[in-house]
């Protein structure tokens, strides 16, 4: 059985990607939780922040027994390259992420030969949210309570809120 692995910014992780990866523990049993941190990309939460918010979410699911967290400065490829057996997991919420996703995949192909990939689709609850939503509305204020998980809705408010 190959690692499981569902890679992404999580700037914050959304009640999306939870869905995502109970999913993918649902089918595969295991799954390690990567969280991008490419220095040449800007994010919101720090990769420290990003890791205890998913921490947490998982806690609060039950699932930290379950799911590895873990953070990866470097390109998927070396990744997969470094630890062999792997697939990723991908979710898609529309055609505009399939477009981005299938680019991705076949540069990631190109770049190296092992590279499996599984999409999986969006719960129909999920299809419109994503991490810059929740920012967008924490920002004014909003209540996020329907986008991300109960345990981090005070540290996202308190780092994003600008009134
Ligand atoms: P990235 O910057 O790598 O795209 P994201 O954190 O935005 O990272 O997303 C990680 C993965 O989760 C991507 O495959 C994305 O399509 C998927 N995803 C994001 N939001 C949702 C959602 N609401 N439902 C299902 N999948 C989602």
């Amino acid at each position: 059985m190959p690692t499981v692995v569902y890679p992404g910014s999580f700037d914050p992780v959304t009640l999306g990607h939870l869905d995502i990866m109970k999913r993918a523990v649902k089918i595969f049993g295991t799954l390690v939780v990567l969280i991008a941190n490419n220095p040449s990309k800007k994010y919101t939460f720090s990769a420290e922040e990003r890791e205890k918010f998913i921490i947490k979410a998982l806690e609060e699911e039950g699932m930290s027994n379950i799911v590895k967290v873990e953070v990866f400065n470097g390109l998927l490829v070396d990744y997969v390259r470094k630890f062999g057996d792997v697939v990723i997991i991908r979710g898609l919420r529309a055609v505009t992420d399939f477009e981005y996703e299938f680019q991705m995949l076949l540069a990631n192909r190109t770049l190296c030969k092992e590279f499996e990939l599984i999409f999986l689709p969006a719960s129909n609850r999920y299809l419109y949210l994503s991490s810059s939503i929740v920012k967008e509305i924490a920002r004014f204020g909003g209540d996020i309570s329907r986008c991300v998980p109960a345990s981090i809705i005070d540290f996202v408010m308190e780092k994003l809120r600008i009134n």
